[in-house]
Order: structure tokens, then C-alpha cells, then sequence
């Protein structure tokens, strides 16, 4: 099924409704498939703006919190990410054509079977840049410390120390803080050893799980 038409035009709509902004984000956006990161039932609803349901309960988020979570990533390419929940390779796979071939995304999935599931997808788009692990992302993962960046796409009740120590002098972390019923959207930038924190507006994830 070709959707480039209706790619396209939720491109157009994020861009007129101000979450994508910059060249970078919007080719990303451009180039990778949605509908090749969801499950086959859900195809036609590819480029509506809602999360969609995966494997296990999980989601892939709305495309405008996608988008928001990369404008506050800058990534201009030549970054080493570490992504905290696969789920679909999705977000992924996007940053993958932020960060170009030069840069490297690390992506842990706690959940086996959708570890699985973010391997195949990003295999099938040939992201060769794109590690998927299956692990628990709140421990963060040291062996391809430091980071320029730490995304985290599950809501964590707090910047777990290992990030903040596995981050670049300089790196930014972005997360949803809070509880089960809604965080806030964090982006934090490391300066002398410290985070330094900003606020971006309500959000609702799934949980990070132990
Ligand atoms: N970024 C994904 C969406 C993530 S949904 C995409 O683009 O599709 C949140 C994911 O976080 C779920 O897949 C969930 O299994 C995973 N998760 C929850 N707790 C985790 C942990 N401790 N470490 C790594 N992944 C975790």
C-alpha cells in the first residue's frame, strides 16, 4: 500500500497546527513509513494523529508528540542516542535520519516480544545505524555511554541517576515525568555535571516498567 499522499498531509497538518518546524524533523517525517511500524489491522489509520496500539498493551505515540519530542532533540546529525522504549522502532528509526549515518541510536525495549517486533521493523526499513536491546532502560546502558541524548518514551517517575551519569557534558535528556495518569514533558540539559530542567506542556505515556 503506498501512502505518501496521506503522509503528506499529516506533514502539512503538523507543520500549519507548529509542532514541526525544522528541515531536519520534517524530512524524517517524510522519509519513514508509519504505516510499516504498526500492526496490519490499524494501516489506514497510519497518519491519523492518535497513538496506536502495538503489542502487549503498548503504544506508538501521536505523531504530534513525536514530533515535539524531536524539535527538542536538534539533533543535526553525528549523535550517539539513547532511545528508553523501542516499542514499535518508530521514534527510532526517525532519529536515525536525524542523526545520518555517522550517528548511532541505541534502543532499549523491556518487553522481549516487542524488542522483536522494533528489530524486524527497522531491518525491513534497512536502518543500519539502529540497535534494538532487550532490557530495562532505567538502568540505562553503559557499554555505549556517553550520549548525546537520552529520549525516553515510557513515563518514568523520575531522571534515574544512570541517565544523567551516561549523558554527554552538554547531552540533553527528554522525558515524561509523573504517574499513570499523566506527566509532564521534561527536557533536561547537563552543564558542569548538573541538570538543569525545563517544563514543555502535559502528556500521557505508558508507564516504564521494571
Ligand atoms: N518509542 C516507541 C513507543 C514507545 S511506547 C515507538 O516509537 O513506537 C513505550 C515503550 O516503553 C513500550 O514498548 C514499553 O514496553 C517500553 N518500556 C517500559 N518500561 C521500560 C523499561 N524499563 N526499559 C525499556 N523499555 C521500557
Amino acid at each position: 500500500m503506498c501512502m505518501e499522499k496521506e503522509r503528506g498531509k499529516m506533514i502539512e497538518r503538523l507543520v500549519s497546527e507548529g509542532f514541526l518546524r525544522s528541515h531536519v524533523v520534517k524530512e524524517a517525517f517524510r522519509r519513514v513509513r508509519r504505516e510499516d511500524f504498526i500492526l496490519p489491522p490499524d494501516r489506514e489509520s497510519a497518519y491519523s494523529d492518535t497513538p496506536l496500539s502495538i503489542i502487549g498493551g503498548q503504544t506508538i505515540s501521536a505523531p504530534h508528540m513525536v514530533a515535539i519530542m524531536l524539535e527538542l532533540a536538534g539533533l543535526e546529525g553525528g549523535e550517539k542516542v539513547l532511545e528508553v522504549g523501542a516499542g514499535s522502532g518508530y521514534n527510532a528509526a526517525l532519529m536515525a535520519e536525524m542523526v545520518g549515518e555517522k550517528g548511532k541510536i541505541i534502543s532499549i525495549e523491556f518487553d522481549h516480544e516487542l524488542a522483536e517486533f522494533a528489530r524486524g521493523n527497522i531491518e525491513k526499513a534497512v536502518y543500519n545505524s539502529v540497535i534494538v536491546l532487550n532490557g530495562d532502560g532505567s538502568k540505562g546502558y553503559e557499554k555505549e555511554k556517553p550520549y548525546d541524548l537520552i529520549m525516553v518514551t515510557c513515563a518514568t517517575p523520575e531522571i534515574y541517576p544512570a541517565w544523567k551519569d551516561q549523558l554527554k557534558e552538554g547531552g540533553k535528556i527528554i522525558a515524561p515525568v509523573g504517574g499513570g495518569f499523566g506527566q509532564e514533558l521534561v527536557l533536561a540539559r547537563k552543564g558542569k555535571g548538573k541538570l538543569v530542567k525545563e517544563n514543555h506542556g502535559g502528556c500521557v505515556f505508558v508507564p516504564l516498567r521494571h
